[in-house]
């Protein structure tokens, strides 16, 4: 990078956009003003970069990101601002000063790079880690003093309890070491001795072979074989990366040529595409014509993304992965679960297939957590119709471990090493003799109701299922269970009534559906499955508070994979509808029993009154009409006269009593006659019947019939 730049650079090009203060470019031209301005003055660099930025991006979505740098160009302003003094941000969370020596020794720069981020009330505290150049020699380049910085920042960036560290000569040879790599680079692509190294990708099931990744190694004529985690940063940072890639994507496309050629059986490689390369326009083009040139159906190259290429440049990298789809090409999302964006990936990026990140190979045996986690990313997976990868498997325990989670594909040390072509040319000869390497997919094919319902990667369809009326869910069944996986707003109004307060206080998902309705929906699913029809049914469900609610169920088969099924489900809560069946099967039960008795009550012990079912009209009372009974003997208590050993009166007081004889009876009834004298009028007998008549599922009502006969007094 050219350290000075000549006066035809605008002004506009030596700031940086975002925090206002000198980008790269304005910071080496006035660095070199300031030193040759002020010969005498010792100056030092120091060189800051801010520990897990990613993560705030992350967490707290890229504005808030912005903020933070903002933030920090601010302080840098007003702390070294009215010094003599330059200060810029180089790239992305790294930042830079030149100050003098004595601004060093009093010691405010120490806490600098720190910064605190006030979200909603919490304070988030945010370190850096950087590293310092005393200058000791005014003559280098401004980018190899800043060079000098960064490496002693390198130093001390994984190390937390090491906030700075000061460059010593001891580290000169690591910047030499990357100085005679980029310069080795030019030679090296036009030597060929980049060479690319396949990995097969193997079915989980049978350890066959289903596809490769292309890896690159460095053939270096003086140091050997170098591997790509020591150049590929360095490339990335300078550029080179994107020479590097297309070199690699053509190596893949040539041999896959060939292999068709020779009519060898070809299955499909996966290319890398550096996280860089989303900053380039013609990105999708660029990989498109590179396979066409080589006349090869996008289907033989699928795109390896890494997660942090997303949180990194979320738009970019959402309209390359629609227009590589466009294309025909398969996208696998790389690393996935190494950053902290994963599930948003999801929600936001139509991909097919998820890589997951070795460090849960590492894991599984020890951490449970990462069990937990990786097993729900597959099953997350699969209803979405993604198909998983997971990498660095390396035992057979943890190829055992892959097949019981049911994780697609599998690629590690423990099947093969990334092997040059040569090898991978041998591999395949020995195989070819009795399997075919490709197969058909097998992956779980669900139906498309399933992604309009949730919306792969689609928010405005998933915004519509989330506000849905009614609720919906998606249940998964095996053998002896069924669980919630998936359920919308709509669902916890059904269910509990109340929505706001319930969504965040219970949790459904992955919960077991339990008896006795698990045996009744699990018979539903099993028919629907079968007839491939929606089945219904209708549940009186008991809520955690004891009380019940009406449900009316809708299941439709979405898919099966091995022993798990998919279903969707809908339901309603028709509380309201089972009260007005209830009515009406108990009117038309009173209008029958009217046949023998002049009037029919309902006896509601709750609220002590008796409502008029029917009445045959003879007097003044009406259909609906409501009477305390509570005092309804009492008017007359003087002149009842029965013939029963309990009280008329009594009797339709008490329920406990009632309930004792209607337990007594042999027809669950309870009759009493009783007649009333009154002076005015003749004696009025009457005969009562009580008895319960039970309503749909668990509820009953008391009824009471009435049969008056006027004798003479
Ligand atoms: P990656 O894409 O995640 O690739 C997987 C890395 O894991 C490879 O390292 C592979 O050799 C290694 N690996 C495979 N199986 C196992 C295992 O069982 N255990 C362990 N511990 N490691 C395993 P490699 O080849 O050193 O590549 C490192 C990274 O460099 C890659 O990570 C990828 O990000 C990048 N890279 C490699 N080739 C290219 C390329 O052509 N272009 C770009 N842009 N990046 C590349
Ligand atoms: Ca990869
Ligand atoms: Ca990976």
């Amino acid at each position: 990078m050219a350290d000075y730049l000549g006066d035809g650079l605008k002004q506009k090009e030596m700031f940086d956009e975002l925090t206002g203060i000198y980008n790269r470019q304005g910071f080496y031209r006035y660095t070199r003003d300031l030193l040759n301005q002020n010969p005498a003055i010792q100056f030092c660099l120091i060189y800051w970069n801010i520990r897990k930025f990613k993560v705030i991006n992350d967490l707290f979505g890229r504005e808030t990101g912005d903020k933070i740098l903002i933030q920090l160009a601010q302080s840098l302003k007003d702390v070294i601002g009215g010094e003599n003094a330059t200060y810029g941000r180089v790239e992305r969370d790294n930042f830079i000063c030149c100050v003098p020596d004595e601004v060093i020794q009093r010691g405010e720069w120490l806490k600098l790079g720190d910064v605190t981020y006030d979200a909603e009330g919490s304070e988030y505290h945010f370190f850096s880690c950087c590293g310092l150049y005393k200058i000791s020699n005014p003559s280098l380049t401004i980018s190899n003093m800043v060079d000098r910085a960064r490496v002693a920042m390198e130093t001390v960036k994984d190390n937390y309890l090491k906030p700075y560290a000061w460059y010593d000569e001891s580290m000169w040879g690591a910047i030499v070491e990357e100085q005679k790599l980029i310069s080795d680079f030019k030679t090296a692509i036009a030597e060929k001795q980049f060479k690319v190294y396949y990995q097969p990708i193997c079915r989980t099931s049978n350890g066959e072979v289903a596809g490769m990744e292309a890896l690159v190694r460095w053939e270096h004529p003086e140091r050997g074989l170098i591997s790509p985690g020591m150049f590929i940063p360095l490339f990335e940072k300078n550029g080179f990366i994107s020479i590097l890639d297309r070199y690699v994507w053509n190596e893949v496309c040539c041999m896959q040529r060939g292999r068709i050629d020779q009519g060898i059986e070809v299955v499909p490689i996966s290319i890398n595409v550096s996280r860089v390369e989303f900053y380039n326009q013609h990105l999708c083009e660029d990989i498109f014509n590179i396979v066409k040139k080589y006349n090869l159906p996008t289907q033989l190259i699928k795109i390896e993304i890494t997660e942090s290429a997303y949180s990194d440049n979320p738009q970019m990298v959402q309209e390359a992965v629609k227009k590589l789809h466009e294309m025909g090409f398969v996208i696998l999302m790389d690393d996935f679960g190494s950053g902290y964006s994963s599930l948003n990936i999801l929600k936001d990026l139509p991909i097919d297939i998820l890589k997951i990140d070795m460090k849960f190979m590492d894991d599984i045996e020890t951490n449970q957590s990462a069990s937990i986690i990786l097993e729900a990313i597959i099953r997350m997976a699969k209803w979405m119709k993604l198909k998983t990868v997971a990498e660095g498997v390396e035992t057979k325990k943890n190829w055992e471990y892959l097949k019981s989670v049911e994780c697609d594909l599998v690629q590690g040390y423990y099947f093969y090493r990334p092997m040059p072509e040569p090898q991978i040319e041998e591999l395949f000869h020995r195989k070819a003799d009795n399997t075919n390497l490709i197969q058909k997919d097998d992956s779980l094919e669900l139906d498309d109701v399933i992604m309009d319902v949730f919306g792969r990667g689609n928010s405005r369809e998933s915004m519509l299922f989330y506000s849905m009326l009614g609720g919906m869910g998606v249940f998964e069944m095996t053998q002896d269970s069924l669980e919630v996986i998936q359920v919308n707003k709509g669902y916890y109004e059904a269910i509990y009534g109340d929505s706001e307060k319930q969504t965040a206080e219970v949790s459904v998902l992955n919960k077991s559906v339990e008896e006795p309705e698990r045996s009744i929906l699990m018979e539903k699913c099993r028919l629907s499955r079968e007839k491939d029809h929606v089945e219904q049914v209708q549940l009186h469900h008991k809520r955690e508070d004891g009380s019940y609610v009406w449900l009316n169920v809708k299941v439709r088969y979405l898919g099966s994979r091995g022993k798990r099924s998919l279903f969707y489900f809908a339901l309603d809560n028709i509380d309201e509808m089972k009260k007005i069946e209830q009515e009406r099967y108990l009117l038309n039960y009173s209008e029958a029993l009217l046949k023998v008795y002049d009037k029919v009550y309902r006896l509601d012990y709750d609220t002590g009154q008796a409502e008029v079912l029917h009445t045959c009209g003879k007097d003044q009372m009406q259909i609906g009409q409501k009477y305390y009974f509570f005092d309804f003997f009492d008017r007359f208590s003087e002149g009842i006269d029965y013939e029963s050993k309990i009280n008329p009166a009594d009797i339709i007081k008490d329920r406990a009593l009632l309930d004792q004889e209607l337990e007594k009876s042999e027809n669950g009834s309870f009759p009493v006659s009783y007649s009333i004298k009154r002076e005015d009028t003749d004696i009025m007998g009457v005969s009562a019947l009580f008895f319960k008549v039970k309503l749909l599922k668990g509820e009953e009502e008391y009824i009471c019939c009435i049969k008056r006969r006027i004798r003479e007094k």
